[in-house]
């Protein structure tokens, strides 16, 4: 019997995109099991709480067998040790990711060499779309239904709402 092979997928998800699933998908072809890292304390500002987003995440990814989400803090490598993971996977859109994306493998792989960093390529379909660009069109009154489901559509409408 071969071992089951798992990859994590973090990051701060505010909120997950069609491209973020897209990742998640293409990384199940790969690896058994992807389990969606929610960054519980990111340092950036989020729109979403946790619980937000993670509930939002878990109703993304119901048709997705494979996958299922998870919050955790701390570093990375070591969440993605907690759960077995033989890797961890990015997505990739532009030069500007890349150098952001290769220091930070190569600053993981410091930390823990085993943990092999794996970067899917951006879907030329998805591959311009970006969390904030989801919030700044949400936010500036238009609905981002190319974007994100329907239920997260929902959810920024009640979030601007909410903040008038
Ligand atoms: P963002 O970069 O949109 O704020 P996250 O921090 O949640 O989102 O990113 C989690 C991972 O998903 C990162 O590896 C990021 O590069 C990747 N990702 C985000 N948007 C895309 C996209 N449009 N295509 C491919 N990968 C993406």
């Amino acid at each position: 019997m071969t071992a089951v092979r798992i990859a994590v997928y973090p990051g701060s998800f505010d909120p997950v995109t069609y491209a973020h699933l897209d990742i998640a998908a293409r990384a199940c072809q790969v690896f058994d099991r992807v389990i969606i890292g929610v960054f519980d304390r990111p340092k950036k500002n989020l729109l979403f709480t946790t619980d937000e987003r993670m509930a939002l995440l878990r109703e993304a990814i119901a048709d997705l067998p494979q996958v299922e989400a998870v919050t955790y803090n701390g570093l990375t490598v070591d969440f993605a040790r907690s759960v077995g993971a033989v890797a961890m996977v990015r997505g990739l859109r532009t030069v500007s990711d890349f150098e952001v994306e290769y220091n930070m493998a190569q600053l993981n792989q410091t930390l823990d060499a085993e943990v092999e960093v794996v970067v899917l390529m951006a879907s030329r379909r998805y591959a311009h779309i970006s969390s904030s660009a989801v919030r700044e069109i949400a936010g500036l009154g238009r609905d981002p239904v190319e974007f994100v489901p329907s239920h997260i559509v929902a959810a920024l409408r009640q979030k601007f709402a909410q903040r008038g």
